[in-house]
């Protein structure tokens, strides 16, 4: 474990053949050792360590997978050179603290969040608070912990807000209201402040007209003559009722107060301002991009977060660890210090990472050619690598063209090509799969070696050829099952059995229901003898390419050609029932109607 020097100072470039640690149990090269001592990463540091020989035996296996059943002799399949290291360098992720505020005004003397004077009594309040967090070593804690418990780590992450729910801080400053003076109360519209209002049933005089004589004071009496009302005695007015005569009635909207709540603070007379104030991170990433090497950055740029897995990401001195705080200050040259300094309205928490990354460039002799490669990442992944495989099928690629081209037995030449394993992947899912999910699959199965220009290619020649193969088979299969759906309408309605159906059925809808049902037995006829012959054909010439179990599961698309037979099976139907007109048999009635209006 320790034999990796604990500061490489001099990189190594050359896969050396020292071995460092075995190769495990499965023969899968064993993640390298890890330096139980990092730097701390405040200046750039790049290390390149030894790779473990057995890294590059993963590349070789990769290759011989893909070739594997190519009818290539892998023995042939060599490394011929390997060029790696693991490149060790430090990366981090610098978490800024933002505050974001929101403000709301309710009504009254709130309690309960810490009461400041005014706006620039928060302003005070809310600096200190900030100060506050940098030295607050649980927060940073927290703050880390919210980081490093994402998935990515918020390793790679660019521009991210991560949320701080735990830091909450609530302000409130008190405010006299404007519009009643802090009294809660205004004037009473309705009356003035008087608290009582005009009558309005006398106007404010205390009498009205008399209900009876309308302030006439005579009413009409028995003999057409006039007398006094008997109701106002001949005064004409009475009393009003409604303000017991004293003309006036309280105010209906004060209640005899004078006085109103103000609309404003709801009666308060202050106001409360609240101030919320939350915390949230915005993710900076940082990493020695113009050090590395371009493939490096490259890839890096590409996974982001993803490369946790290819790549060994180990997080190191947690900002909240004061032994790393006190190194960190120590290491600051005087620049720094100063830069902090200015900086230090806003307050950041670092993660620091240390990334070792495995990559090599390959050179591999596949029958005497030399094909390049690069390889990266723990898991071995080979990318960039020449066309090889394309070399080796290319025999295979071009009876694939002869199927299509129609140069000799189409079948033949399908099963020739299907002898490479990889164009038997090409001619099954092409057989068996939409083609974009055919598609798909070989590139999954054929990851390096190959262009993905050519993989589309080979599917959709592949696509064509086995439609070359049920071309004739459909037409056969349709004349076959029209000959057997003629055969059938014959029967039914130039012989006795149309007849019979009728006079047991003694309702003509019923008949006619029974006629379509012989043309529908007829269309099927003819759609599974097309089907029939098609998959006969397709398995004659999958022989050899596919297991027998799986030949059976295989139903050719019928194309237009099943359109076609649709069309000649209702011709043949409607050809026999105006035979039946001429033979004397039994023609169906809804037919003899349908004549007889186009005769009209
Ligand atoms: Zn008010
Ligand atoms: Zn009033
Ligand atoms: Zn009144
Ligand atoms: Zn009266």
């Amino acid at each position: 474990m320790n034999d990796i020097p604990k500061k490489p100072e001099k990189p190594k470039i050359e896969a050396s053949s020292e071995t460092q640690s075995p190769a495990t149990e499965e023969g899968a090269p064993e993640l390298p050792p890890v330096p139980d001592h990092i730097e701390p990463s405040i200046h750039t540091q790049i290390h390149k360590l030894d790779i473990d020989p057995a890294y590059k035996e993963k590349a070789l296996e990769r290759v011989i997978n893909i070739i594997k059943g190519n009818k290539f002799d892998i023995e042939k399949v060599k490394l011929a050179n390997f060029e790696g290291e693991i490149i060790q360098f430090p990366a981090t992720t610098t978490l800024k603290i933002t505050t974001k505020q929101s403000h709301k005004k309710m009504p009254g003397r709130i309690r309960g969040p810490t009461a400041v004077e005014n706006q620039q009594g928060l302003k005070v309040a809310l600096a200190k608070e900030y100060a506050k967090m940098e030295s607050d070593p649980d927060l940073i804690r927290q703050i880390t912990d919210a980081a490093i418990s994402r998935e990515d780590k918020c390793f790679a992450q660019q521009n991210l807000v991560i949320q701080l729910p735990f830091w909450k801080k609530d302000f409130v400053w008190f405010e006299g209201c404007e519009s009643c003076r802090a009294t809660g109360k205004t004037k009473c519209q309705r009356c003035g402040g008087k608290g009582v209002d005009a009558c309005g049933r006398c106007s404010g005089t205390g009498t009205c007209a008399c209900s009876q004589c309308r302030g006439a004071q005579m009413i009409q009496g028995p003999q057409g003559g006039k007398v006094q009302c008997p109701t106002c005695h001949g005064r004409g007015r009475m009393g009003c009722v409604l303000c017991s005569q004293t003309g006036r009635v309280n105010c209906p909207i004060c209640r005899t107060k004078g006085f109103t709540q103000c609309p404003v603070c709801k009666g308060h007379g202050w106001s409360s301002n609240i101030e919320i104030v939350e915390i949230e991170a915005r993710a900076d990433f940082t990493y020695p991009k113009e050090e590395l090497p371009d493939k490096i950055v490259a890839l890096i740029e590409e996974y982001g977060a993803k490369i946790d897995g290819h790549a060994k990401i180990t997080i190191v001195h947690l900002p909240d660890d004061p032994e790393s705080l006190k190194e960190r200050e120590e290491k600051k040259t005087e620049e720094q210090k100063r830069k902090d300094q200015l900086e230090s309205k806003t307050f950041m928490v670092e993660i620091n990472y240390e990334v070792l990354l495995p990559h090599g460039h390959v050179e591999y002799d596949i029958g005497g050619e030399s094909y390049y490669a690069f390889m990266f990442g723990y898991k071995g992944e080979v990318v960039h690598s020449s066309p090889f495989l394309e070399e080796i099928i290319r025999n295979g690629i071009r009876k694939l063209d002869d199927a299509l081209d129609g140069r000799g037995d189409i079948a033949e030449n399908l099963r020739m090509a299907a002898e490479y394993r990889t164009l038997r992947d090409v001619i099954l899912c092409a057989a068996r799969l939409p083609l974009v999910k055919a598609i798909a699959v070989i590139k999954e199965r054929n990851s390096i070696g190959i262009k993905d220009e050519t993989i589309n290619d080979l599917v959709l020649k592949a696509d064509k050829a086995i439609k070359k193969i049920t071309n004739k088979p459909r037409v056969y299969g349709m004349l076959a099952g029209s000959a057997a759906a003629a055969g059938l309408f014959a029967l039914y309605f130039l012989g006795p059995l149309h007849a019979l159906v009728e006079q047991k059925a003694k309702n003509p809808a019923l008949t006619g229901l029974a006629d379509f049902a012989c043309l529908g037995v007829g269309i099927y006829l003819t759609v599974l003898f097309m089907q029939k012959f098609a998959a006969g054909a397709v398995r004659k010439a999958m022989t050899g390419i596919i297991k027998p179990e799986n030949a059976r599961k295989m139903t050719p698309k019928l194309g237009s050609k099943g359109l076609l037979a649709f069309v000649v099976v209702a011709a043949l139907f409607l050809g026999i029932i105006e035979t039946s007109r001429h033979t004397g048999a039994n023609t169906p009635l809804w037919y003899k109607s349908v004549i007889a209006k186009i005769v009209k």
